[in-house]
């Protein structure tokens, strides 16, 4: 047949080269100016940018909170061109991480104009674009900038959405080699030149996962009509996959597994790192004042579920993550911030802490038998989270500091956190990263004496009283 060259690897070289026009204009893509955007695989862009980050001393995941040991391992694995798959629960960003190793690809590369897999000039993959360099005495050329296609594991996947649709019966028919029935690329092989970031990839149905193998091991396709065409695909592939998931029904086949390196991704070490990854993921970016009394109780709280000593353990059967986190931050400062409140106070929280279980109670899940319900199991959770902060700020309060504070307020026998100077609030003032904080310290100081000393109580918002004053009455 004529076109032989479908079955066979183009190269093209200055010496076969046809006209390369890019904007308009003739250009010598071997020119110092273009040199860079074509020809090289994956592995080599990110085994060279690698180097240059690592010549630099720069991190290039620097917005990776943590995970030091992490990023020691994918770096060795992706400067031996190894392919990786992230092992881990949901949330704990192994996503972020495959965006990540993204900037290791160059912002922009060159590709064949109108390639459905954006071709390389000189090794064009796609059968239209064999045809081009090999027949053509222009060949249109265009920018395109950096790829990361994420590829969903879905169970009802098909062939053709995930590989694509390949007919050389339709060619013979007549068909146009740009034809969709001819090739229509499929989400893997749109990734062609970039990253392949599967999500999930155990809920790929086997017999795809099969055809991937094929594609990634023996860089060819087999239609479904059997012919067997070489697809020399150029892509990092990054996978993920759930520890839960284990359980189900699907599974990543041994050869796929093979050929990947499987690096664990759990939740953040400290609560500082979690603190941390609150913070910047937030999507309430301004707003009311976040104290580190209030993002510690938070943070914790969180932690403590994932905990096995946490006295709900075994009633927690998916446990919260970063992303509970995230929202809880969001959401006491949103309310913080329509209340009014220049920095977050504990009725932010709720009255029976609302709030948070505005942000938690769809990011776990119970043991379905348990008779303790997810309120009883959020509200224990916090108050024990409170109970902690509280106790060492109460550590912190000097012994003559806290008999004067004492003494006002048994004088006062009521006090308002809003409207209280003195050396409550001098004392207060120093836990203080910004002064807009100071009626937030006033009261988290006032919460710790009444939950460790049990000499004042809280009642309502921001309103202390003090018991002996109960009892004379
Ligand atoms: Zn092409």
């Amino acid at each position: 047949m004529e076109y032989d060259y479908i079955f066979e690897e183009v190269k093209v070289k200055p010496s076969n080269a046809p006209k390369f026009i890019l904007n308009g204009n003739e250009v010598d893509i071997w020119d110092d100016a273009l040199l860079y955007y074509h020809s090289k695989s994956i592995s080599e862009y990110i085994q060279e940018n690698l180097l240059r980050y690592e010549e630099k001393g720069v991190d290039p995941f620097a917005e990776i909170v943590g995970k030091a040991v992490e990023k020691e391992m994918i770096k060795t694995a992706l400067m031996s061109g190894s392919n990786i798959l992230f092992k881990g629960k949901k949330g704990y960003g192994k996503t972020t991480f495959s965006k990540s190793i993204s900037k290791l690809l160059p912002e922009k590369i060159l590709a064949i104009k109108g390639c459905k897999i954006h071709d390389d000039p000189t090794r064009p993959v796609c059968f239209s674009c064999k045809k081009k360099v090999l027949e053509e005495e222009e060949v249109e050329l265009s920018f395109i900038p950096r790829k990361w296609i994420r590829i969903p594991g879905d169970p009802m996947m098909t062939t053709r959405q995930l590989i694509g649709g390949i007919s050389i019966q339709k060619i013979k028919e007549g068909y146009d080699l740009d034809h969709p029935e001819v090739f229509t690329p499929g989400r893997v092989l749109k990734a062609h030149r970039g990253i392949a970031y599967f999500d999930e990839l155990g809920s790929i149905p086997s017999a795809l996962q099969t055809l991937l193998h094929e594609l990634f091991e023996e860089r060819q396709i087999t239609t479904p009509e059997g012919d067997i065409l070489p697809m020399k695909i150029d892509t990092l592939v990054i996978a993920s996959t759930n520890p839960a998931n284990y359980k189900g029904v699907s599974d990543i086949k041994e050869p796929l597994l093979d050929r990947m390196e499987q690096i664990d991704i759990g939740p953040p070490e400290t609560v500082e790192e979690e603190i941390e990854i609150g913070l910047r993921n937030m999507s309430l970016k301004s707003g009311s004042i976040i104290p580190d009394w209030h993002l510690r109780i938070l943070a914790n709280a969180v932690r403590c579920m994932r905990n096995k000593n946490c006295r709900y353990a075994n009633r927690i059967e998916v446990e919260p993550s970063c992303r509970a986190t995230i929202k809880l931050f969001d959401h006491v400062r949103a309310s913080a911030t329509r209340k009014g409140h220049e920095a977050v106070m504990l009725a932010d929280y709720g009255d029976k802490f609302e709030v948070v279980k505005l942000a938690l109670k769809s990011r776990f899940e119970v043991d379905y038998e348990t008779e303790v319900s997810k309120d009883e199991i959020i509200e224990g959770v916090l108050n024990d989270s409170i109970d902690s902060v509280c106790s060492s700020i109460y550590s912190m309060i000097p012994r003559n500091i806290f008999g004067e504070i004492i003494e006002e307020i048994a004088r006062k026998r009521i006090l308002n956190v809003y409207k209280t100077n003195g050396t409550l609030s001098v004392f207060a003032s120093k836990l203080c990263r910004r002064k807009e904080e100071l009626r937030s310290a006033v009261e988290i100081t006032l919460e710790a004496i009444a939950r460790c000393s049990g000499l004042i109580e809280r009642s309502g918002d921001g309103i202390y009283v003090y018991k002996a004053y109960d009892r004379e009455t």
